[in-house]
Parts: C-alpha cells; sequence; structure tokens
C-alpha cells in the first residue's frame, strides 16, 4: 500500500480511532516504550523482583508522578518500574528511544547533544548508564570448545575532568617494554556459540584469580578451555577441573588437531582494538569497562533484526545498572591499586 492511500484509509476513521492508532503505532516504533511497558507487564504480572532486597513478594503501591509503584512486603521499600535501572533518575526520558538508535548508529557525542537537545555531559552519562546495565546481560555458560586470551590496553587518562580536551596524545607508546603495570589487561573469553565476556582483570600481567573473577561461574564440566600457554590458564583449568588445551605460539604451534586454536577471539580482540582506536580515538581506562560492554553486546546482538528493542531490554533487566554506574570512580581506584609487581 502506497503512503498516499495509506494516509486515506487512515482519514476514513474517527477522530478517537486516529488517536488511539496512533498511540499504537507510537508504542511499535519506539523500542524503548516497548521495553519499559515489557518491563511494567512483567512487575504487574508478578514476575518481577525488588530492586533493593531481590525478594519476589511485592505489591502495586498507586502510581508516583507517572510512574508505577509497588510496595515490598519483605523490606517494606517502594520502587517503581525504573528503581535500580539505569534509567533511574534520568529525567527527559522521552529522548531515549532516540538517543539509543543514535548509540546504536554510532554518532559522535557531539552529534548526539545537536540532534537531541541535550548538553554534551548529559549525552556522555547516558551513554555510561546504558553500558552500566549491559555488563550482568546474557551470562550463560561456555560450552565446547572456548578460547580465552588476554589482551593489553595502554593505560589512559583520556578526558579526565575535560570532555573537549584530550590530555594524553592518541596511542602512544609504553615507557617500558613487553608488559608492564601502564597496561590494563582485558580478559577475552568466547565460546564457538554465542557466549562471549570481556572484563578489565588489573594493571599488568593476568593472574588465576583474574580469570577465576571473570569466568569463574561460567564454566562448566561442557568446557573446553583453549589458552596461551600462560601458567594462570593452567592453573584455572587444573582447579576448575577442565580439559584445557594450551596453544605453545612460542613453539610456532597455531592449530592443535585443526580444532584447538584461539585463532577466534584473537580476532575479536583485533576488531575490539580497531573499534575504540577508530570510533572514539581510544577511551580512557576509567571508562573502558563500559566499552568492553558495548563491543560484547554489539557482538551478540551482530545478527538481530531487532537490535535497538533487544539492546534496550537487555540494559534495563539489571537492576544494579544505576549502582554499577556511580561506581566507576571507586572501580578506577581500586584498579589503580590493583598492579601484577613487575
Ligand atoms: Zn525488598
Amino acid at each position: 500500500m502506497e503512503k498516499e492511500e495509506l494516509k486515506q484509509a487512515f482519514l476514513k476513521l474517527s477522530l478517537n480511532e486516529r488517536k488511539s492508532l496512533l498511540k499504537e503505532i507510537e508504542q511499535e516504533t519506539d523500542p524503548y516504550m516497548q521495553a519499559i511497558e515489557s518491563r511494567r507487564k512483567k512487575l504487574d504480572n508478578k514476575q518481577g523482583s525488588c530492586p533493593h532486597c531481590g525478594s519476589f513478594k511485592y505489591t502495586k503501591y498507586g502510581t508516583d508522578k507517572g510512574s508505577k509503584r509497588y510496595r515490598c512486603k519483605e523490606c517494606k521499600s517502594t520502587f517503581t518500574e525504573y528503581t535500580g535501572t539505569w534509567l533511574s533518575r534520568v529525567h527527559k526520558k522521552h529522548l531515549v528511544g532516540a538517543y539509543i538508535e543514535l548509540m546504536k548508529q554510532e554518532k559522535s557525542l557531539d552529534k548526539i547533544k545537536e540532534e537531541l537537545g541535550i548538553n554534551k555531559k548529559t549525552a556522555f552519562d547516558w551513554r555510561h548508564r546504558i553500558l552500566s546495565g549491559l555488563e550482568n546481560s546474557n551470562k550463560g555458560t561456555f560450552q565446547g570448545i572456548t578460547e580465552s586470551d588476554d589482551t593489553f590496553f595502554l593505560i589512559s587518562e583520556k578526558g579526565s575532568g575535560n570532555l573537549t580536551r584530550h590530555p594524553r596524545k592518541r596511542g602512544g607508546t609504553a615507557k617500558t617494554r613487553g608488559i608492564s603495570n601502564e597496561q590494563v589487561a582485558v580478559l577475552v573469553t568466547a565460546d564457538r556459540v554465542s557466549e562471549i565476556d570481556m572484563q578489565i582483570a588489573r594493571l599488568g600481567r593476568i593472574k588465576k584469580l583474574d580469570i577465576e573473577n571473570a569466568i569463574g561461574s561460567r564454566v562448566s564440566e561442557q568446557t573446553i578451555l583453549c589458552t596461551d600457554s600462560h601458567v594462570s590458564f593452567k592453573g584455572f583449568a587444573i582447579d576448575k577441573e577442565l580439559e584445557h588445551h594450551a596453544i605453545r605460539a612460542d613453539l610456532k604451534q597455531f592449530v592443535k588437531k585443526k580444532i584447538y586454536h584461539v585463532q577466534h577471539v584473537n580476532s575479536i580482540d583485533s576488531r575490539l582494538k580497531r573499534w575504540i582506536e577508530n570510533q572514539f580515538g581510544g577511551v580512557s581506562t576509567k571508562y573502558l569497562q563500559k566499552y568492553l560492554n558495548w563491543f560484547r553486546t554489539k557482538e551478540i546482538l551482530k545478527t538481530s533484526s531487532n537490535y535497538v528493542k533487544e539492546f534496550t531490554d537487555y540494559s534495563l533487566q539489571d537492576l544494579k545498572a544505576w549502582e554499577r554506574f556511580k561506581a566507576i570512580p571507586i572501580n578506577y581506584k581500586d584498579l589503580l591499586q590493583l598492579s601484577t609487581p613487575n
């Protein structure tokens, strides 16, 4: 049907029918509205939980400035559909759908500021609130051959205190050769089905404990670990009683028995690095984990036909997102303490 025909048909409806149809269409076209609607339904159907204590026992408790309100029977606190999520304390919620669409297109903060009429600080904050909501979503068990590898980012204070200046020149090289405490170790793990994990471990060489913290809860007897021959991976595999294939690249060994290798995860590493460099001109270490969350979600949704809707849904499922966003400076401080002695 042509647009003009559609319009004529629309005009044949009564005013009330037109209005209600427009409302339905608006919800259909705004994935953000859809996500919020499904969150409300879930809470109304007693399928949610209290964001304060995790209890499943709560009752409806009126409304609060346009939000639905609920009251927990255990801890007696009240909450709304936004409490705990990254949307908590976000004003101008009507712009969120458009914001996520621009984020999907990877528009710059300047472009977003211009298009939505919000200031750059808000555009920046929203980015990291949303990305905080993605940190814990889609974390299942690694199945079958699972490659894990550490990759390094030079520590960077880009943009700290001033969003428009780049105090550190792009790229740059470490003062010392090899792995030093100027380098942030990121552990990247992926199976060959759909599970993927990207986690900042520490400054310098990773330890067995970092691997345990990052993926310890996501491995099972079905996980076959493929890594380089670093002793931390060996120790982890022994602790977890995993089948482990260590690839000795130092002996020019790259593939074992035609199937055991780390080439898949190496290719993720290089795409990740290119994306961070080309798209953002590097990122500050303080926010690196959030960009890792973003990249991971992009990988998971690579073939999705409804990217914005799924992206929004995932980001809103996490009831610790707001806390995690607030903890960015503390986590950064902790990371600076967490360095492996040379
Ligand atoms: Zn509670």
